[in-house]
């Protein structure tokens, strides 16, 4: 017990003194952007609620219906009793739109990620991964026991290269990427990707979680064969998926152990996405609003054009990154530095969020604080 403290102790003693401590504050976000932390109102850019879809009143009724008609808890897994048949629609809606033949929702983007990559990859195989993918996809490759490569953000060059090194070692072989990057706003080159992986018989992964719904997808999409998402951002609900072949979503019905082996979602979240992809379907100049404030913000900054509704400003230390983000807090900005392990180690950053219900005037007065208190 004692050295159990004393190694907590330790651990976190290290954290403080590299500014990478972090603490949590409860934070009501009724109100859309405009959140309320320790009785004080701030105007988030850090929230992944692209649409506002978690406080829409329609999405709210769906989730209240359901929890009226269906309880409260899944009951057990989905390939006991946990199955709802909420669920049918859910996939239907997400293999429409993917343009697959099935989906698979899972409990979380992260359950499916660490769940379906050991479901199709063994030892005698290979997993290449951008270097800047989502801690998730790590957790997959490592509990795949693959051989794992990582190649240089987005370089196409470098991923060809290690292909055409290693790939005939192993039996097997996937690429592992992010539509967009959650923590760097910029795309993937997916025909680029794809056109590798069909030439070296790799398989290719994609992570939409932050492009579903508020970025047009690429049209070489339709060539990944595994396109896998959450509905926890501008879905505003909760749950991972994976969109690919019939063949493919029954493998892994059978094979994905964070898919067998865990508790079915809750109907009322099954409800409140399914109503939050009907409502993307149905508004499409709404879904612009995320994407058009980014490069509004980045027009005023004269940073490169926003690809995608998240811009970083990259500071490098951890305590610029947290300086920065106090600085912002005191004209009621709320920028949440974000610190490796998140990104990787001296590219600390302020990351921007943008969404639906901020106004053209809540992108200016954030241009305007930042540029004062970088000058
Ligand atoms: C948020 C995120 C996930 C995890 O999704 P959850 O549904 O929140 O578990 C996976 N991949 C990327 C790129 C993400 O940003």
């Amino acid at each position: 017990m004692r050295s159990l403290e004393q190694f907590a102790a330790d651990k976190l003693a290290t954290l403080s003194a590299r500014a990478l401590a972090r603490s949590l504050s409860p934070t009501d976000r009724r109100n859309g952007p405009r959140v309320l932390r320790d009785g004080r109102e701030l105007l988030s850019f850090s929230c992944n609620d692209y649409l506002n879809l978690s406080t829409h009143p329609d999405i709210i009724a769906a989730a209240m219906s359901a929890t009226e008609r269906y309880g409260v808890g899944a009951g057990g897994s989905r390939a006991v009793t946990g199955n709802h048949p909420l669920y049918a629609e859910l996939e239907a809606a997400l293999a429409a739109r993917k343009g697959t033949a099935a989906a698979l929702v899972f409990g979380s983007g992260y359950l499916a990620n660490s769940g379906l990559i050991p479901a199709l990859l063994g030892e005698d195989d290979v997993l290449l991964v951008d270097e800047l993918a989502h801690a998730c996809l790590w957790a997959g490759a490592k509990l795949s026991s693959a051989r794992v490569l990582r190649f240089a953000h987005n370089d196409v060059e470098a991923l060809g290269a290690l292909l055409a090194a290693e790939r005939h070692r192993h039996g097997r072989a996937m690429i592992a990427t992010e539509t967009v990057f959650s923590m760097d706003g910029d795309r993937a080159p997916i025909a680029a990707i794809a056109e590798l992986a069909e030439r070296h018989d790799a398989w290719t992964l994609t992570d939409d979680a932050h492009g579903l719904g508020v970025v047009a997808p690429d049209p070489a999409m339709a060539r990944v064969p595994l396109q896998m998402g959450t509905l926890s951002k501008a879905v505003g609900a909760y749950g991972g998926y994976l969109a690919a072949s019939a063949a493919v979503i029954d493998l892994i019905r059978h094979r994905a152990r964070s898919w067998v082996y865990t508790t079915g979602l809750p109907p009322a979240t099954i409800a409140a996405a399914t109503a939050a992809l009907a409502f993307i379907d149905a508004n499409p100049d709404y879904c612009t609003r995320p994407l058009a404030h980014a490069r509004r913000f980045t027009r005023l900054l004269g940073l490169p054009e926003a690809a995608s509704p998240i811009v970083p400003l990259i500071l490098g230390p951890a305590a610029a990154a947290l300086a920065l983000s106090q600085k912002l807090a005191e004209d009621g900005l709320l920028v949440t530095a974000i610190r490796p392990p998140t990104v990787p180690e001296g590219t600390a950053r302020l990351r921007m969020t943008f969404c639906a219900a901020h106004t053209n005037g809540d992108v200016n007065r954030l241009a305007e604080s930042l540029a004062r208190h970088r000058s």
